[in-house]
């Protein structure tokens, strides 16, 4: 699909500054740096609309974008940043975990992961977020241009075994780098719209 219109409708620092038209929404959620910039800026064929690397540990917002009139990309903020004790944090704030668990229009997360290596402990602990509160996920593992065409299979299989892939989600090979991946995203994206 080519994206002809993209439009950051609001940074929302706050609930009530949600858009309220009922698009459907597809959240964009990944560990800092894992390329989730790049990926939104690849889908709708820009080369910096979202920001790439933004420093991580600021203002906590929710960018929403809309697209074609007829779906949003809400590119929540990356996690797996602050050195803190696993056990005294959260994912994110109250506010975005708020967003994740409690959105009628959230159709779906689009979850990145880096092919390249096993999930992360804090990944995996955004996917059980996801299972728990029965959010459907397309999972994006990206950076696929780094290891060879042979290998990727084979980490694939590590990426599904670390997560506990439910078999009901779809996951996809994508490289920001090259654009593959793009359009199998987009018919997985249309797919959750609908149902
Ligand atoms: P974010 O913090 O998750 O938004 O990550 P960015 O999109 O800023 O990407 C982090 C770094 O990884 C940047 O240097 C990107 O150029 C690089 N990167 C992201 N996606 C890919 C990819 O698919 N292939 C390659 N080779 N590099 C990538």
């Amino acid at each position: 699909m080519k994206v002809n219109n993209v439009e950051l409708v609001i940074s929302a620092a706050k609930p009530h500054q949600y858009p309220d038209i009922g698009l459907p929404e597809f959240a964009l959620a990944g560990r800092s740096n894992v390329g989730k910039s790049s990926f939104i800026n690849r889908m709708i064929g820009r080369k910096s609309m979202a920001r790439i690397s933004s420093k991580p540990g600021k203002t906590q917002t929710l960018n929403f974008y809309k697209i074609e009139d007829t779906l949003f990309f809400v590119d929540v903020p990356g996690y797996g940043y602050a050195k803190v004790a696993k056990t005294e944090r959260a994912l994110w704030g109250p506010m975005i975990e708020t967003y994740m668990a409690d959105r009628p229009q959230l159709a779906a997360c689009i979850h990145i992961v880096d092919l390249r290596h096993a999930p992360s402990a804090d990944d995996v602990v955004m996917y059980d977020f996801l299972k728990h509160n029965e959010i459907p996920a397309i999972v994006i593992a990206t950076k696929a241009d780094k290891i060879p065409k042979g290998k990727w299979q084979k980490h694939l299989k590590v990426v599904k075994e670390t997560l506990d892939f439910d078999p009901l989600d779809e996951i996809i090979v994508f490289s920001s780098e090259t654009g593959l991946g793009k359009e199998e995203v987009w018919k997985a994206v249309k797919r959750r719209m609908y149902n």
